[in-house]
């Protein structure tokens, strides 16, 4: 810490401080985050060492960008850049109801959609997207941040985090306890395009009971037709039930009225580095992209079907026609009598030696083609499997690291089980990551306060009529509903009810 010249503290979250520093080394503003590890098992400190390495690699236009990290005193300290214009909540409210006009929505939309795809290739989930999480610089290009924090942190204090603070974002599954999916995000995503153009949250309730029954039934007030059907119709797709049947942000980038844009924001050289074939041929014949195969695509089907005139061309290796008595002698020995059998055209007259040769050359040259072609096929083969072999490790690996992850949500969710001794656990460690907040409230910046929930009234306490909803599993949905917002009542006690910023739209 001792580089940097504490400025202000611009923001506190459940996992800790955010700190506006200046760096004593070149007089540039800087925001540090500071997490409290000291708590953590060994485990679960070298997890997040391993997240933040993961993060200090990443560097696109639309990422904050990270600069170090480094622990001190029980707390791991993550320096980034400072985003000067702000977040976009703050520009949301700004707004005081004009909305945005289409083409300033969809420019920054079509930059969130860059740097996601950026976090989603690289197998990583951001976790947390929000309109406070989405940042602008002093030109105004959009920087998406606080990406992989959530990793960083564990999933009790994580789904704490969420329950108090913006649960505005949770998607159907979530509230459902399935896994956190690159989907999940994809749903967050939707929720940030459809406040970019409503200027309000598309799920809304007064308590986190109608808030997780209005997710789950998905729907939400309809997007004025000041903006083009397209735009509208994009906000339904992300908001499809079914994590399936949401676009990835690849196809996202892929539709006209978004892939058009991509070429204002990012230089050719980037958009080539960034971009398979696939995307980048509709960029026109300008582009010079690189040519990459898609990823774990069969390799003998990557190859153009086309014809075949020189076989040494289609195999890619000399057909040398070796004399009978070398190292071709194996192949042709046995053949031959098949293949003096097999053709019996007439040997034109000439020396009986020389004919003998050339039809030992032709059934030897046949031969090799065979067992080229063969040996092809089998290569072919192996690295398909092992491409599949690959894929399917992948999908385990995350599987397994999805399901580490919502351990914290089934503890919560799970309708059985040992539910009293998780939540004291749960409580336990809410406390050790919040203990320092106590009386924080009123330091908060004005912009949280005017969407905190009036007092007497938090996530916690269900305030709607229960029971019109009928669905086939309404009765587990209610009970998953009363463990969120036991975690949530629990969590604010120990917050001393000062973290329920968000819920205030909900009452505006
Ligand atoms: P949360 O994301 O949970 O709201 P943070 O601690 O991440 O809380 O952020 C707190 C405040 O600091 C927010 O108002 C956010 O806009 C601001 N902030 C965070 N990171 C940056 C950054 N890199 N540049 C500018 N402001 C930031
Ligand atoms: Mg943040």
């Amino acid at each position: 810490m001792d580089k940097y010249i504490k400025v202000q503290k611009i923001g506190e979250g459940s996992f800790g401080k955010a700190i506006l520093v200046k760096a004593k080394e070149n007089g540039k503003q800087y925001v540090i985050k500071e997490i409290n590890i000291s708590k953590m098992s060994n485990k679960e400190r070298e997890e997040s060492r391993r997240e933040v390495a993961v993060l200090a690699n990443m560097k696109h236009p639309n990422i904050v960008l990270y600069r170090e990290s480094f622990e001190e005193g029980g707390c791991l300290y993550i320096v980034m850049d400072y985003c000067e214009g702000g977040d976009l909540f703050k520009k949301i409210n700004a707004q005081k109801g004009v909305l945005f006009s289409e083409d300033q929505v969809v420019d920054w939309f079509v930059q969130i959609c860059l740097a996601l795809k950026h976090v989603h290739d690289r197998k990583i989930l951001h976790r947390d997207i929000k309109s406070q999480n989405i940042f602008l610089t002093k030109d105004g290009t959009i920087q998406l941040g606080d990406f992989g924090i959530a990793r960083v942190l564990n999933s009790t204090v994580e789904l704490a985090r969420t329950c108090i603070g913006t649960p505005y974002y949770l998607s159907p599954e979530i509230c459902e306890n399935k896994p956190y999916n690159n989907k999940s995000d994809i749903w967050a995503l939707g929720c940030v395009l459809y406040e970019m153009c409503t200027l309000k949250h598309a799920f809304e309730a007064g308590n986190m009971k109608n808030l997780v029954l209005k997710i789950i039934s998905g729907s939400f007030p309809p997007v004025s037709t000041h903006y083009s059907y397209e735009l509208r119709s994009l906000i339904s797709q992300l908001f499809k039930r079914n994590p399936r049947d949401r676009p990835s942000v690849n196809s996202i980038l892929e539709k006209n009225f978004i892939i058009k844009r991509i070429e204002k924001f990012l230089p050719p050289q980037l958009i080539a580095e960034e971009f398979s074939h696939k995307v980048l041929q509709k960029f026109g014949p300008d582009a010079s992209p690189v040519k990459r195969p898609a990823q774990g695509q069969h390799l003998a089907s990557a190859a153009p079907a086309q014809k075949i005139t020189k076989p040494a061309a289609k195999y890619g290796v000399p057909l040398i026609i070796k004399k009978p008595g070398d190292g071709a002698k194996k192949y042709y020995e046995k053949p031959l009598l098949k293949c003096r059998q097999a053709r019996p055209s007439p040997v034109k007259k000439g020396k009986p030696g020389e004919e003998r040769r050339k039809m030992f050359e032709e059934a030897a040259k046949k031969k090799r083609l065979e067992i080229f072609e063969k040996e092809k096929r089998q290569r072919d083969q192996i690295s398909f499997m092992k491409v599949e072999q690959m894929r399917r490790l992948e999908k385990e690996r995350m599987d397994r690291i999805n399901r580490a992850r919502e351990q914290g949500w089934r503890n919560v969710l799970s309708t059985g089980g040992s539910g009293e001794t998780k939540m004291q656990q749960q409580r336990e460690n809410i406390k050790v990551a919040e203990g320092k907040e106590a009386g924080l409230r009123e330091k908060q910046s004005p912009e949280h306060v005017d969407r905190r929930l009036p007092p007497g009234v938090h996530p916690g306490v269900p305030n709607g009529p229960e029971g019109h909803h009928h669905s086939p599993d309404a009765d587990a949905i209610r009970k998953r509903v009363k463990r969120l917002e036991e975690v949530s009542r629990q969590a604010n006690a120990n917050r001393l009810d000062c973290g329920c910023v968000g819920l205030s739209r909900v009452l505006v």
